[in-house]
């Protein structure tokens, strides 16, 4: 038997996204790398947000109270700090390499405000849908500031383990139906990860520094490099990605989940099966019995 992180028959790069530059919250600057055209490929993830910048103007006004229902809201601070607080009455404050991991359940309205001046504000926020049976579930919340986030380490490797395991090292957070994978990855110069991944798991890769290489194709930052459901070979079922990173290194997370298959209703902040649920939310939210 190889070792368990041997990866042979690697997935090739299907495509490479450029994100759209948009905002939300109270004015908040920022890039929607996964958007609602790609749901269904990236099934069970609905988003991702990458936001990154020096300039107060971009975030200070942040995301003032709003509701959610029916997934989970997962957000990687890399710089800055923000203040959450929600219905539930969790507080919390995301500071740099911390991340907080949000169930809305059947709901949660809450606020997410930069606790910083100036100074930079760099991270993601990852949508992760919730199977139908646990979409009115009661919410959950935990914030994992950076030193309580399981790393594996390897010659030239750092793995944050968010979600799922890597290199034999158990992640933060475990989801039974949809087996999220997140990992944070810090390669240097050269250095080469590879991760088995269920050939059926839907995977994305966004490097955020230098450059990584993967089967072939070249992955720049700011791009969602969607990993094909096959390997290069002929379309056998892949076993893994293998990256490979450049000459300066490379920052990146990879992102893999097992699809729900299941009917997708949203409307902004919610997202259920369908469109009465969708209405049932907005009214929910509009009398004030949301959350
Ligand atoms: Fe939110």
């Amino acid at each position: 038997m190889p070792p368990s992180n041997e990866v042979l028959a690697p997935r090739t790069v299907e495509r490479l996204v450029a994100g759209q530059p948009t905002s939300d919250g109270a004015g908040v600057k920022l890039v929607r790398l996964l958007t609602q055209p790609l749901q269904r490929r990236l099934d069970p993830f609905l988003m991702l947000d990458a936001f990154g910048t020096d300039r107060p103007d971009d975030y200070i006004a942040g995301f003032p109270d709003h509701p959610h229902r029916g997934f989970e809201t997962v957000t990687v601070m890399l710089e800055g700090r923000m203040r959450h607080r929600d219905s539930a009455g969790n507080q919390g404050l995301l500071e740099p390499g911390g991340v907080q991991w949000m169930t809305a359940g059947r709901g949660v309205i809450h606020s997410e405000m930069p606790e910083q001046a100036e100074g930079r504000m760099e991270g993601f926020q990852l949508w992760l849908n919730l199977p139908a049976a646990d979409k009115m579930r009661a919410p959950w919340y935990r914030d994992i500031p950076a030193g309580e986030i399981p790393v594996a380490e390897a010659p030239g490797l750092r793995v944050r383990v968010i979600a799922g395991a890597a290199l034999g090292v158990a992640g933060a957070v475990r989801r039974d139906v949809t087996e999220p994978l997140l990992l944070d990855i810090a390669l240097q110069p050269g250095a080469v990860f590879a991760q088995p991944l269920p050939a059926a798991h839907n995977a994305f890769v966004v490097v955020y520094r230098g450059a990584l290489e993967i089967a072939g194709s070249a992955v720049p930052p700011q791009r969602l490099a969607i990993l094909a459901n096959r390997a290069g070979d002929g379309g056998a079922a892949p076993d893994g990605v293998r990256m490979t990173a450049g000459a300066d290194g490379a920052r990146a997370l990879l992102v893999a989940g097992r699809p729900l298959n299941e009917p997708i209703a949203q409307y902004g902040p919610f997202v259920m099966n369908t469109n009465e649920q969708i209405f049932q939310a907005v009214e929910d939210f509009r009398r004030g019995v949301l959350a």
